[in-house]
Order: structure tokens, then sequence, then C-alpha cells
């Protein structure tokens, strides 16, 4: 209940046509139905709703997953168009979904009308393109519907991959559009950086390829702007070499000073751009579980960065391995270890601090915040709750690599203080009762976090969309100028305000 309360105290101010009620989404539901080509489809709930219980599933099931009226899997750019056209008209609430990952209720679902990018689910390399100066390895293109594990899993024969995500069932289309922390960051930059075209249909139903050269600002505002421009079919990004990855995980219970110990070995001595890690302090059934993912661009295990990490003794789980881009996000899923096992869909909600530097400061902090919590949510059906300290190199964003596409709508800025790394926190509980008390903790993390790294860095810093509580403000996500901006091109591609009965935040 307070997630939903979360969400609209966000948006109360503007009376967002997203979250209104959805009045004749029916009668659209059957008029989209009489106007798709064969290659797409209506389903509903009911008895045999399979399809319709897939197209609204979200990865937060009970708490990010709403009931809608009808799915729709759009099968051509042409339906897409004819989709977005009905529900233009009609002023009918929808969502489009990805992968399902967002956190925040009402991004990508909707009571209205759920458009599932399903599918949209291929994948073609190209060694020759028109974009070859930044993309002289070539190029992919893949569907908007597809999740990262699967692009992965097209590509590792060809031994190519992309800057994508790291962790099993993300999709694609969401994390793009948001900006993309990826294990290749310290080498290539955000996801976004890498992207050289967007097929788009913009919500006027005008189908086209956003690039650099055909549409600057569009092209600028869709790397990190999110849903405000319309509905993506594909992304086009440059293809990147690799043999294989080595990668590992480990984790441990009340082994925090070890890990934290580890980490300042990880942080002192790594240098070389193709190593990447995060750690993971947790409370997790009233004990403290600690995790460690491991990646290296390179087929081999990297000397001494991570020996402080891999001989921490007692250890539950300690694996590493060769791996292909597929193979290697099965091998380090950390998922099934937050999941807590009480028996009910999990609740849950991410937030998220960019962290300038991680002094042991503020690692102290955030352990801080583990037996805070486990006081706190002791009585509240806390299924887990957990602090992924995500390191990046310092700099990492500043524009050296040549082959790095262009400016972006996030981050707001390359230089500092925005080649930040990430806390990203993640609570999982049961039950919606105890929605209030989790929220409050969450939010209670964020804040204590936040003034830590305020303190440390003597500003503050922007969020990061894609891990935010849904009531952040929209200009903390892209910096004042960068919102002028994105409104105005809003305005410019989108002026019946289409896009705004979508869920997410708003420009
Ligand atoms: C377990 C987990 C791990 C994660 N790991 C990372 C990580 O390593 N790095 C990182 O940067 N982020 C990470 N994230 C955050 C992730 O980037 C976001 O949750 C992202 O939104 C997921 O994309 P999706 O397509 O699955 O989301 P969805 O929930 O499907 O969509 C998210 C938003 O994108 C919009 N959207 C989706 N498809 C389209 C489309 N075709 N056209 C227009 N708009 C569209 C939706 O309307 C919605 O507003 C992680 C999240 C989770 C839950």
């Amino acid at each position: 209940m307070h997630l939903i309360l979360v969400v609209t105290a966000a948006v109360s101010l503007i009376s967002p046509a997203w979250a209104a009620a959805p009045i004749n989404a029916t009668a659209v539901c059957q008029e989209i139905a009489q106007k798709l080509s064969n290659a797409s489809a209506v389903f509903y709930p009911g008895a045999y709703g399979l399809v319709y219980a897939a197209d609204i599933f979200h990865h937060s099931a009970s708490s990010s997953t709403q009931e809608s009226v009808c799915s729709v899997e759009p099968g051509t750019a042409q339906d897409v168009a004819r989709i977005l056209q009905l529900v233009g008209s009609t002023r009918t609430p929808f969502a489009v979904k990805g992968g399902g990952h967002s956190w925040n209720p009402g991004f990508s679902s909707t009571p209205g009308i759920q458009i599932a990018m399903t599918r949209f689910n291929t994948v073609a390399y190209s060694k020759t393109s028109q974009y070859q100066r930044q993309a002289p390895n070539g190029v992919v293109t893949f569907g908007a519907g597809m999740v990262w594990n699967d692009i992965y899993a097209a590509l590792d024969p060809l031994n190519i991959t992309v800057v994508g995500g790291r962790v099993v069932g993300v999709g694609a289309a969401g994390f793009l559009l948001g900006g993309g922390y990826s294990f290749f960051s310290n080498q290539y930059g955000m996801a976004v950086d890498n992207i050289l075209a967007f097929d788009i249909v913009q919500p006027n139903g005008t189908e086209s390829v956003v690039t650099a050269s055909s549409d600057p600002n569009l092209f600028w505002a869709l790397k990190g702007g999110l849903n405000n421009f319309g509905i993506v079919t594909a992304f086009t990004m440059r293809a990147i070499p690799y043999t294989r990855v080595w990668g590992a995980l480990v984790a441990h219970v009340n082994a925090t000073e070890a890990y934290k110990d580890a980490f300042e070995v990880f942080n002192a001595t790594s240098t070389d751009p193709k190593a990447a890690m995060l750690f993971g302090l947790n409370g997790i059934g009233g004990q403290s579980i600690q995790y460690a993912v491991m990646f290296y661009d390179g087929p081999e295990q990297p000397a001494g960065i991570y020996d402080a990490f891999l001989n921490i003794p007692s250890a539950l789980v300690n694996s590493n391995g060769t791996f292909t881009m597929s193979g290697l996000l099965a091998a380090v899923n950390v998922g099934g270890l937050l999941s807590g096992g009480t028996g009910d869909q999990p609740r849950g909600q991410s937030g998220i601090v960019l962290i300038e530097t991680y002094t042991p400061e503020i690692i102290d902090t955030v352990i801080n915040e583990i037996s805070i919590n486990s006081g706190l949510l002791a009585n509240s059906s806390s299924a887990g709750f957990g602090f992924s300290i995500e390191p990046f190199s310092p700099g990492y964003l500043t524009r050296t690599d040549p082959l790095r596409t262009s400016d972006s709508a996030f981050p707001p800025t390359w230089t500092r203080p925005y080649s930040a790394s990430l806390c990203n926190l993640g609570f999982e509980w049961a039950g919606a009762a105890n929605d209030a008390a989790n929220l409050a903790a969450l939010q209670g993390s964020v804040d204590r976090i936040q003034a830590a790294e305020t303190k440390q860095s003597g500003m503050t810093l922007p969020t990061y969309s894609n891990l935010a509580l849904a009531d952040t403000p929209v200009e903390q996500l892209f910096g004042a100028l960068n919102l002028a901006r994105l409104t105005a091109i809003a305005k410019r591609v989108d002026p019946g305000k289409v896009m705004q009965l979508a869920g997410g935040f708003k420009v």
C-alpha cells in the first residue's frame, strides 16, 4: 500500500495522466486488437491468461507488478505506431515493459494497457557499418524486448559483446534508456556512451532511426532521458571484441571486517580498467551476510587484486572460472542470496547514492546501516536488505576514449564529480502491511549514506534514475540545465504529451 503512496506523493502536484483510472481501456484494447497486424496480439487476464501474466510480470513481483486491463505484444514498428496513436487519442494510461526490472510501481506497469516488447527479440552483428570510426569492430543491433543474458548468449559464439548489464534478467531497454553501469564501464564508459542508433516510434507514430547526425538533440535525450520520447524498438551499439572473461563469486557470514580489508586492498592496488567488482553487505534472516562479485575482461584471474577476497576463510560460496559473458552472468548471479526464503513473493525497493570516492569512512557508514536496519526491521517481515558497494575507476567517464559516441542526458556532466561509484540499496520483505516500515528504513539509509557522502565530497551528486526512489525530484537526476533541454525536446517530439500517459520520471 505504501509503495503506491510513495509514487502518488511523487507526482501528486501534477496529477499525472498515467496514474488515472483507465476508464475506457477495455474498449481501447478491443480497438487495438482490430487494428494490429498478425505479427502482434492482445491478451487478457483470466483462466488462460498465461501470456498476459508473463507480460505484466515484474522482477519485484508483488510490488511493481500491476493488473492491467489487457496486455499488447506488438511485433512490428507499424503496430507500435498504431498502439501509440490509439492510447494517445483516447488518453488511455499505458506502460512499456522491457525486462520489467524497474522497482517502482507504475514505471513499467499500469492499471491501463501493458505494452510488452517481448516480440522485439532479434540480435544481429555486422562487421562493417556506417559507424566505422566509432565502431571499428562492428555493430550489434538488438530488439528492445531482450534481456542482457540472452543478448550475450547470442553474441558469445562470435567472441563479441556489448557494454550491458551485470545481472540475469535485467532488460536492455530500461537499462539503456537510463544510462547503464556495466562490468565494462571502466574501459568503455556507461552503456549509453556506446549506443550508435535508436530505432524509435515517436509519439506521433513516426518511425525513425535516431543517430548523432540524424537528430543530435533527440539522440542526446534518449541517452539517459528515459521513456519520455517514444517507444524504442531496437538499439544499435558498438561491438566489443572479447575472448573469455574471468569471474568469481564469494559469500560469507559475519565476515564484514575481512570484506572491508579486502576492498581496501582492491582499492589501493587495482589500476587495470579491465577489472571491475562489487561487494554486498547484507542483513538476511538476522544474519550478516557478505558477498563479492569479481570480474576481469580476460581469461585469467588478474594478479593480486582479488586475492584477499578469495582467501577469506569459511566461505559459503567460493567459485571462480573462465566464462563467456552469458556464462558469467549465470555463475555470479547473487539474486538467490537475497530473496530470503520467506515463501512469499518478495516486495522490494531499491535506492541509490552516488559516491565520489569510497573511503573507509564511507564503508563504515554503510556497515553501520546493517545493525541499524537489523534493529528497525526485526518485526517487519524483512526478507533481506543489502548495500551493494560498486566502485568504478576514478575518472572513468572523463571521455578519454575517443571512440565514445557523444554527449548524453545522463550523467549531467562527465567531469568531477560525476565520474562516480554507486552504493545500491535493495530492501525486500513480505506482506503489504510491512511496506511502511521497510520503505521508511530504506529511506533512512539513503539519507544517512547521502549525508555522509555530501559531507565527505562537499557536494551533492546526481541520482541514477534506474535505481532511484520514485519520489526523487527529476532535477536531481539530470541537473537543471539538462532537465530544461530534455523538457524542450519532449515538447518538440511529443506535443500531445502521449508519453506522459506512461509512468516513470517525466520531463
Ligand atoms: C536485479 C537488478 C540488477 C540491476 N543491475 C544493474 C546494473 O548492473 N547496472 C545498471 O545500470 N542498472 C542495473 N539495474 C537497474 C536497471 O537498469 C533498471 O531496473 C532498468 O530499468 C531495467 O530495465 P528493464 O527493461 O528490465 O526495465 P522495465 O521495468 O521494463 O522498464 C524500465 C523503464 O524503461 C521504460 N522502457 C522499457 N522499454 C522501453 C522501450 N522499448 N521504449 C521506451 N521505454 C521503455 C519503461 O517504460 C520504464 O519506465 C538492476 C536492476 C535490478 C532489479
